[in-house]
């Protein structure tokens, strides 16, 4: 069916709004406060709700259907694996579990080829951390404050954004640092050689003030995300790397959001050619449509666990249908070369498509990213770089970034807006007649955001 075939039913959508408000307590939302659209179908690049509207997600959800919506071999996947087996119990060999770990194995660097499956991202850092606490018989852990590792209680604490304040009781063993961010160094940083230099300086120096005895894991994302996608210098992660081998540390790399494509590779440790001792996937695994996240263990931390067991487990870990949803996915990519196609689209495309609307709009501070993975950064002043909104704005203070929002919905485009940023991550299989479609949305958006900055 297509976006046009399925218009959408007022009367319905009315309905499902007051069952959701009646009983759907959401995430990260005032509860009332909150208006939901009622979505009545998606496809490929587009969603629609059931008022008439249509949306070009720049989203992809959150950040996680590389695929696009409704594809039809991952659909046909999931009914066929519901048909003969639906579910089935962790601890068993089934198939689609075995050729999903095949699969992520066979994309994932280095020698990471054992596959510990989890429902989702958050829960893939939980056990990443365990991992990591058990093989090196230490607790600390070291994460970045410009980072997102998920909800979980552990995956929380090492998160660095401000959803991580209400639930920090004094969370024992994480120590935060500070990552690479050119634009907002907190280095003071002129250049990117600097800022790579003085950011391994800055993790060595709290490396040694922790106790490098005491430190089990340095957990990263390796493009950090919601945090705003800084694309570290090509010397950091090499040199992170280095760091956890003088130390015994283990490199944990967080690529729920950066992996399966998101950045143009199918994970974006290609791009620094580090391999890490734990990778986290999840979200482009399968694109969402069921939900799978895991751990990708390396060869010799999997080997401390051949003869004492594993502490940990899910009743759903590597679930039949997400399973199959991954096999169908991962196949679907690699036929289809959509990895290709979203660093293509990301270079020729997006990226200059981003520049030149930076170049025309006073409000764009900085454009950075890489594939399908890139941020506009919303100025105040280009000069002093005044955020639009400030760190952690709400309510009034958020007015700019909403009345943004609000514009690219009106141009028929679903924006990821965070803080004093909008991230511009639409599906990897997007077409660049779509791009463009995004780019011209983006660019009547940014004529109102350009109203709060001065020269705008
Ligand atoms: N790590 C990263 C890098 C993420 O972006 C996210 C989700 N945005 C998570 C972990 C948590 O994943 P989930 O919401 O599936 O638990």
């Amino acid at each position: 069916p297509s976006p046009s075939s399925l218009p959408g039913d007022p009367a319905a959508g009315a309905a499902i709004k007051a069952t959701d408000r009646a009983h759907v307590f959401h995430p990260w939302a005032a509860q009332g406060r909150i208006d939901p659209l009622a979505v009545a179908g998606a496809e490929g690049s587009y969603f629609w709700d059931h008022d008439g509207n249509r949306y070009l997600d720049f989203s992809s959800g959150l950040v996680f259907t590389n695929i696009g919506y409704q594809h039809p071999k991952v659909v046909a996947a999931i009914q066929e694996q519901a048909g003969r087996l639906a579910t089935f119990a962790p601890g068993f060999a089934v198939e689609a579990r075995a050729e999903a770990a095949r699969l992520i194995a066979e994309r994932t660097p280095g020698d990471l080829d054992k596959i510990f499956f989890t429902n989702g991202g958050a829960e893939a850092v939980e056990n990443a951390v365990r991992l990591a606490r058990l093989h090196t018989g230490r607790t600390k852990v070291l994460s970045a404050y410009r980072s997102y590792h998920g909800a979980t209680t552990t995956a929380i604490h090492l998160t660095g954004d401000p959803r991580r304040w209400p639930s920090d009781q004094g969370a024992a063993g994480v120590v935060h640092f500070w990552a690479p961010y050119l634009y907002r160094s907190p280095f003071h940083a002129t250049s990117e050689e600097q800022e790579c230099e003085r950011a391994l300086a800055h993790l060595e120096d709290t490396i040694v003030f922790e106790g490098p005895g005491t430190i089990a894991a340095i957990v990263l994302e390796t493009v950090p995300g919601t945090a705003g996608i800084m694309v570290p210098p090509p010397g950091y992660l090499p040199g992170v790397r280095a760091l956890c081998d003088r130390y015994g540390i283990v490199l944990v790399l967080d690529e729920v959001m950066a992996g399966f494509g998101r950045t143009g590779r199918w994970f974006a440790a290609e791009h620094f050619d580090v391999v890490p001792d734990l990778l986290t996937f999840a979200k482009g695994v399968n694109s969402g449509y069921v939900p799978l996240g895991g751990v990708a263990i390396s060869a010799e931390i999997a080997a401390g666990f051949e003869d004492r067991p594993y502490p940990g487990g899910l009743t759903y870990s590597g679930h039949p249908l997400a399973c199959a949803a991954a096999v169908a996915t991962i196949t679907a990519m690699a036929e289809e070369g959509v990895v290709e196609h979203a660093a293509r689209i990301g270079a020729d495309v997006i990226g200059p498509g981003l520049r030149e609307l930076a170049a025309r709009h006073p409000s764009v501070g900085e454009v950075r990213g890489l594939g399908m993975f890139w941020a506009l950064e919303l100025v105040r002043d280009r000069d002093t770089r005044e955020p639009l909104v400030p760190y952690n704005a709400a309510g009034e203070a958020a007015a700019p970034m909403a009345a943004f929002a609000a514009a690219c919905r009106k141009a028929g485009l679903w924006p990821f807006v965070n803080m004093n940023r909008t991230h511009v991550v639409p599906p990897c299989t997007i077409t660049e007649e779509e791009a463009k479609e995004g780019l011209a949305a983006l660019d009547a958006a940014l004529s109102v955001a350009d109203t709060y900055t001065t020269g705008g």
